[in-house]
């Protein structure tokens, strides 16, 4: 019976693995996810595929995870698979595991207010499928699916898909009311799928946009980060539009009200910045890099005799304001070290000389260093024609000195020198700090010349002490 529903579950989803590579769409329920459905509809309950996943297979994309939606209460999906993890038990979140896998079935819940983002203060359970997706945040997330049924689709959620709109289910009014992170999920989404927003749904953001202010900075920056490492990074115009980059970010709306009359620019610094997060791929670091990496020019702004706006120091001073901004909407130490250094080094001009891209790739790390041209080159991308081609050539030969001071594997730090505080104390060196200067020196010495990096060639070779 279980091979034969299996078989039945197969054929059914190659019919629409078809349809899906020929550009229509269907939905493909993974074996997983099919049998934790049957189960529960077995022991007498409705379950279906829920949200994000069911969007995504619409749009014939591979969904990130499966959630399911299910008229079982928590404890009786507890008592029908044998391994589950308690996920939020209050909220109705069961996680069964499934050959190594974890899938969150929920009960069907109409929901108050929110207080984290997932997680509504109080939930009351329901038996109805239609008020579960009622409580959802757009008609695009609020479609379920199962093989039974086919598609269940209340709120036109298939329709918007299709003229690629993100629109409140209900009164956007009201919805943004019970939970402000849904007006940074509507523009996440909107950059996510290259959709536009809805224009009640983008006049009740601006109306409520200043509720951003009681959301945490947590939830903000899951959202901001998924906006910025989207197809659409770009699409944080939309948010600055709507008010809500003077809530969660007003330093880019310094950034949009700021000229650059300069050759080398065509845009003001926001409009620049939004160019040159869509003209560099999608890495959370750099994104948020090019992002960041021009707010110092709101404070270092000055305007010479014939007008041309000058931007002196603004890397230096735009890494400390990138790190007081990460920090306030708490990135984590290592993201904030990564984009900080970034920022800092972006305008970093470096002669297309081995021996001084070597000891470019030396100060900024040789981890950094390939993230830092690829800052470069969006940079440079989103400046105006002035000069484009020399500009260009001069980054084409960073990267080729980088890729073959790579290739050869060339001492770059300290820790691929030849000697170490050991070595120079065998050879008759005080310890203390002078050891660190001498060995700095030694790597001055290698990074000008690679084939200087032996012990006899160093040790022959000591400075002077300093
Ligand atoms: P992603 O691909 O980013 O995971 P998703 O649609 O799965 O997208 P989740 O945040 O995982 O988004 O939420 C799962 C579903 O729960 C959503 O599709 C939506 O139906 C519902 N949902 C999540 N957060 C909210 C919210 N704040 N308000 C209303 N519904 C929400
Ligand atoms: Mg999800």
């Amino acid at each position: 019976m279980e091979k034969e529903n299996r078989e039945r579950a197969g054929e059914r989803p190659r019919e629409n693995g078809e349809e899906t590579e020929s550009g229509r769409k269907g939905i493909r329920l993974p074996e997983a996810v099919g049998e934790i459905v049957r189960r529960l509809e077995e022991a007498g309950y409705e379950a279906y595929a829920v949200g994000g996943c069911v969007r995504d297979s619409l749009l014939g994309r591979a969904p990130s995870d499966w959630d399911i939606t299910t008229s079982a209460r928590p404890e009786e999906v507890k008592r029908l698979f044998k391994r589950t993890v308690d996920t939020g038990l209050a909220h109705g979140t069961v996680t069964v595991l499934w050959q190594g896998s974890g899938y969150e079935v929920t009960t069907y819940r109409v929901d108050g207010e929110y207080e984290d983002g997932r997680h509504p203060k109080e939930v009351a359970f329901t038996g109805e499928l239609r008020e579960d997706l009622g409580r959802r945040d757009f008609t695009v997330n609020a479609m379920a699916y199962n093989e039974k049924k086919g598609l269940v689709d209340i709120f036109g959620g298939q329709k918007d898909l299709e003229e690629g709109v993100i629109r409140c289910v209900g009164e956007a009014d009201e919805r943004f009311g019970e939970d402000a992170l849904r007006i940074m999920r509507a523009v996440r989404f909107s950059a996510q799928l290259g959709f536009s927003i809805e224009k009640k749904t983008g006049e009740a953001i601006r109306r409520h946009a200043a509720c951003l202010e009681k959301v945490s900075a947590e939830r903000i920056q899951v959202e901001l980060t998924k906006l910025v490492t989207s197809p659409h990074p770009d699409y944080l115009r939309i948010a600055w539009e709507t008010g809500i980059t003077r809530v969660i970010l007003p330093e880019f709306d310094r950034l949009m009200e700021l000229p650059q009359n300069n050759p080398h620019h065509c845009y003001c610094v926001g409009e620049h910045t939004l160019h040159a997060m869509k003209a560099s791929p999608a890495d959370k670091c750099l994104r948020l890099a090019l992002l960041y990496h021009d707010f110092g020019k709101a404070e270092c702004h000055t305007r010479d005799e014939k007008g041309i706006d000058h931007f002196y120091g603004h890397a230096k001073a735009g890494s400390e304001m990138a790190r007081r901004v990460l920090k306030r909407l708490r990135y984590d130490n290592d993201t904030t070290d990564r984009v900080c250094a970034l920022v800092y080094w972006h305008d970093y001009r470096i002669e297309p000389d081995i021996r001084a891209v070597r000891r470019a790739v030396s100060r900024v790390g040789p981890e950094l260093f390939p993230l830092l041209l690829q800052v470069k080159r969006a940079d440079l991308e989103a400046q105006s024609d002035y000069r484009r081609q020399e500009k260009l050539d001069w980054l084409m030969r960073l990267e080729r000195l980088a890729g073959q001071i790579r290739e050869q594997g060339d001492c770059l730090t300290l820790k691929d020198l030849a000697v170490d505080g050991r070595d120079l104390m065998a050879a008759g060196q005080k310890p203390g700090p002078g050891l660190g200067r001498t060995l700095q020196a030694l790597l001055q010495m290698v990074l000008d010349d690679p084939s200087r990096n032996t012990k006899e060639y160093l040790l022959a070779n000591l400075p002077k002490e300093t």
